[in-house]
């Protein structure tokens, strides 16, 4: 590894919402000379072993996962993602929790397609789950149904109040965020929570929220992000310093879904090691 490696712990695949398949990603990871890159699909640990058999020489893997979580301190309650690290990808209760969340997002998925079709707008529902190919599905894979319809022409315009930003945006059955944080730690990963402040995404939490997390297991806070501004990053990294929270950064890399590229925003070695050091689960970060 050189001097100082480059790490990025935040991105999909085609497991989820990405749109390089996982093989294709650490290929990509490995071009784009990152040292250490993790998958964090959504709700899923299908993407590891098929990125794990790519895995290029020189390049060191984290297996994760960005767990759909709600806190349900205020009504209605508010959505937001745990990044998780080398867990055990077999904990029982973990697998279970992550099963019921697929479920209920094709549920949520189907019902959004319904809203948008009884206002006349002509998507199939089949031709979007089979856009997933059988990866975890979400909003970006409606997106690409609007596009195709020629109703909007970018994956951003499609998240826009109009449509499913708000209009058409309808709450999915997300874990409870304490829960998600005991299990990822009874499964023996590392907690870290992904974009706490990004105000452009949607409602954010409260600094008590994340005190209280810390108490129970949480590691650590993504600050930098592009969904979050130069003082939302100073925000979290004071906060994060003052709860004695790991600092993260990563790009959150979802292929041509977004426009952010591999290693746009990285991590700092001390931390990473950290996370390493955290891991009960899938102790070993596997390297190419
Ligand atoms: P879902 O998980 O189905 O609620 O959809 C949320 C996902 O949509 C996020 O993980 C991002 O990948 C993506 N997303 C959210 N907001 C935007 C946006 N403004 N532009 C593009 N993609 C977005
Ligand atoms: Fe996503
Ligand atoms: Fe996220
Ligand atoms: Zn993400």
């Amino acid at each position: 590894m050189s001097a100082a490696p480059r790490i990025d712990l935040h991105t999909h695949s085609t497991a989820s919402d990405g749109t390089l398949g996982p093989a294709e990603l650490v290929r990509a990871a490995a071009e784009s000379g990152l040292d250490v890159v993790a998958i964090t699909d959504h709700d899923t640990t299908a993407g590891w072993a098929p990125a794990l058999a790519a895995l290029p020489a020189g390049l060191s893997l984290v297996r994760g996962a960005e767990l759909s979580c709600r806190w349900y301190g205020e009504e209605p309650p508010v959505p937001l993602h745990l990044l998780a690290y080398l867990f055990d990808p077999d904990a029982p209760e973990l697998v279970a929790e992550l099963a019921r969340v697929r479920a209920a997002r094709e549920e949520r998925g189907e019902r959004i397609v319904a809203l948008l079709r009884a206002d006349g707008i002509d998507v199939s529902w089949p031709e979007i789950l089979a856009g997933a190919a059988g990866g975890t599905v979400g909003r970006p894979h409606i997106a690409q149904a609007l596009i195709r319809a020629g109703l909007v022409t970018t994956t951003t315009e499609a998240f826009g109040s109009d449509w499913l930003g708000e209009r058409y945006r309808l709450p999915k059955e997300d874990i409870d965020v304490f829960r998600a944080v005991r299990l990822v730690r009874a499964a023996g990963g590392v907690p870290v929570f992904a974009h706490p402040r990004a105000s452009r995404r949607g409602r954010i939490v409260p600094d008590e929220l994340i005190a209280d997390l810390a108490a129970i297991g949480l590691a650590g806070l993504e600050a930098d992000h592009e969904d979050h501004s130069p003082a939302e990053r100073a925000h979290v990294r004071a906060l994060a310093d003052e709860l004695g929270l790991l600092v993260t950064g990563s790009s959150d890399f979802h292929g041509t879904h977004k426009t952010v590229r591999l290693g746009a925003f990285t991590t700092d070695a001390e931390a990473y090691e950290r996370i390493v050091a955290e891991a009960r689960g899938v102790t070993e970060v596997a390297s190419g």
